[in-house]
């Protein structure tokens, strides 16, 4: 089986992911998917293996159902996210699941995410119950930062009148301020089906990478989180509608205070990187130009990210951060130079 990487995953912007809660049975998870992959879904989540609660409710159908798996990945040419509890799983779900998860009650579990950090399939890491920014991000670390996607799926707070409460605070800090791929998973936030959509929609506003949402084809019918699942009809429009906020979110201002936010400025020192917004209309060569302004000052970049802008006196925006402080004379000649390329440029920040 060819290893998918994290960073492919990441170019599907938004990262759109849905499938049932639990995969119950092969003529279950075969419509789930057949409807899912007809309505342009590329990542199902499969989960054979469910952590619960309650002993006696439904665990999952566990290694039988990894055939159903295989199937449905021939069948649709679609790739398999699937949760894994115990480090035996990792070896067995080779040549099925493209892409391993952790969940919130794993997340913590070190010898877990020491095991998956022998292998190289990307990892969707949820966030603990209660955990903090820091213990998801060490946790990360344990698997291996590049090959893991966070997830956001709601934290305990005060605020108790949905199942948990989405910490959009916490994934705008792991994204910026980490530098970290982060998706949202609207379906346990809310625990109840009716607000899936809106938290899925605030959450990419917010900034979310993507999203990963629970649809079972009947979900009054389902064995776990009947409450929460959604109809792959519900799922279509929870679809178009992030897919349209992502591009919003993209687009001229707002992409400027966007990039803004990233800024690390840490008091008492020097800055020595300098971070760029630089807006362009399109032409052959224009990239090209821009970097060799920079390379004609000595400036190293660390970063160049490009976001397109589909309205308005730009088409494309770079965010550039460049290894020179902003008030160095050769960064100063730099943007006196660049100004005549660029329709828009701000300086972001310093750090
Ligand atoms: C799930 O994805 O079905 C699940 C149990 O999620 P979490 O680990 O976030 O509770
Ligand atoms: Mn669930």
């Amino acid at each position: 089986m060819k290893i998918i990487k994290r960073d492919d995953l990441l170019k599907h912007k938004p990262l759109i992911i849905g499938g049932p809660c639990a995969v119950e049975s092969r003529i279950q998870i075969n419509e789930a998917a057949g409807k899912l992959v007809k309505m342009g879904v590329k990542i199902l989540r499969c989960q054979l293996w469910k952590p619960r609660t309650d002993p006696d409710s439904f665990q999952g159908i566990g290694l039988a159902g990894l055939k159903f798996l295989l199937e449905i990945k021939n069948k649709y040419n679609v790739l398999i996210a699937t949760e894994i509890t115990d480090k035996d799983q990792i070896a067995k779900t080779q040549g099925v699941a493209d892409i391993l998860w952790v969940g919130a009650r794993n997340m913590q579990n070190f010898e877990l995410l020491k095991a998956l950090g022998k292998d190289k399939r990307p990892v969707i890491l949820k966030r603990g119950l209660i955990s903090t920014i820091d213990e998801w991000i060490g946790a990360s670390k344990y698997i291996g930062s590049d090959r893991v996607i966070l997830c956001e799926r709601g934290i305990r707070t005060g605020a108790d009148s949905m199942r948990f409460t989405m910490d959009i605070n916490g994934l705008l800090v792991a994204k910026y301020d980490h530098n970290m791929p982060v998706i949202i998973d609207p379906s346990h936030t809310a625990g109840r089906a009716d607000m899936v959509p809106y938290l899925a929609y605030a959450g990419i506003a917010a900034g979310a990478d993507g999203i990963v949402v629970e649809v079972h084809p009947q979900p009054e019918k389902a064995l776990s989180d009947a409450t929460q699942q959604i109809t792959p009809e519900v799922f279509k429009e929870v679809i178009s509608k992030v897919n349209a906020i992502y591009k919003l979110r993209h687009q001229k201002e707002f992409a400027i205070t966007h990039f803004g936010a990233k800024e690390k400025v840490q008091p008492g020192k020097k800055p020595t990187k300098t971070l760029l917004f630089l807006a362009v209309s399109d032409r052959v060569g224009i990239l090209k130009d821009i970097l060799t302004v920079f390379s004609d000052y000595d400036i190293n970049l660390s970063k160049l990210e490009s976001q397109p802008g589909k309205q308005g006196s730009w088409d494309y925006a770079f965010e550039v951060e460049a290894n020179s402080n902003a008030s160095e004379p050769r960064l100063i000649q730099a943007l006196s130079i660049l100004k005549k390329l660029c329709v828009i440029i701000k300086i972001l920040g310093e750090y």
